[in-house]
């Protein structure tokens, strides 16, 4: 039977605004970031909790990267997105744009008909940012997408296990010839031997794709399930989980949140 409430052509926001990314291989590139409403992993270190539900109204930047809010309500229909996405489109201006979320797989169906739009009329590049647990819905949009910086959730530091979804993600990532790299958030609590799989999962694609190990980023208020204080790991933990996963793949880079060092979103 046909949902058909899943294939209208609206979208649950959360933002759309202008900024400087601050992960994974596009780090310093300026895109226009929508973010997605909902997010089916509850993950330890969630520094966006406030996407895991569609609130009742979206924020929207009238100009790129002043921050000068109007507030809409949501869903959002498709070209109300669209134009609010050509409004951010200065000449010159962005590199690319991200999908971000929350996770924006949730609304593949609506991306399946925004995007092909929104590269026509801004002939910008699409960035997927994703958990990376989600390879039917990929599959759905990967003619409309450049690059996809997927994670891949450690039991030890998530509190998620995705081993499977995250192999067929990245081999589908790898043979459709998309620019991909994998991000690891890491804590005091990792386990190396999550690490090693990790490296080992990679290399069975390609030894050459590049994983970022991004130390987490403490966060002021734990989320209240979780229990668990989520730590930075220490310089000597990373350098050690470095050179174990090189033992594997080419590419291991460590990589903090520079947003956050910028104050940005
Ligand atoms: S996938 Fe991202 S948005 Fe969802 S819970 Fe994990 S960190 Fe938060």
């Amino acid at each position: 039977m046909t949902n058909k409430t899943a294939i209208k052509p609206n979208a649950r926001l959360i933002e759309v605004f202008s900024a400087i990314q601050g992960e994974g291989l596009n780090v310093g590139t300026r895109q226009i970031f929508i973010r997605f409403a909902l997010c089916d992993l509850r993950c330890h270190f969630c520094d966006s909790v406030y996407t895991w539900n569609t609130p009742d109204n979206c924020r929207i930047e009238r100009s790129p990267g002043l921050r000068d809010f109007e507030i809409c309500s949501n869903p959002v229909s498709l070209p109300m997105l669209v134009e609010w996405v050509e409004r951010q489109n200065l000449t010159g201006l962005h590199d690319s744009i991200s999908l971000t979320g929350g996770e924006p797989l949730l609304h593949a169906p609506f991306l399946v008909q925004f995007l092909p739009q929104i590269r026509a009329v801004t002939g910008l590049p699409v960035y997927l940012e994703t958990g990376g647990h989600r390879p039917e819905q990929l599959a759905m949009i990967l003619p409309y997408l450049d690059s996809v910086g997927m994670d891949f959730k450690l039991p030890s530091t998530s509190g998620e296990s995705c081993w499977q979804e995250h192999a067929q993600f990245l081999q589908l990532c790898y043979d459709r010839q998309l620019e991909v790299f994998v991000k690891i958030i890491v804590s005091q609590k990792t386990d190396p031997a999550e690490l090693e799989r990790s490296a080992l999962l990679v290399a069975a694609v390609s030894s050459e794709i590049i994983i970022f190990l991004q130390p987490v980023t403490p966060l002021e208020t734990p989320v209240a399930f979780s229990q668990i204080p989520v730590l930075a790991p220490s310089p000597a933990q990373v350098l050690n989980w470095q050179a174990l996963m090189k033992q594997f793949v080419k590419h291991v880079r460590v990589v903090p949140q520079t947003h956050k060092m910028l104050n940005q979103l």
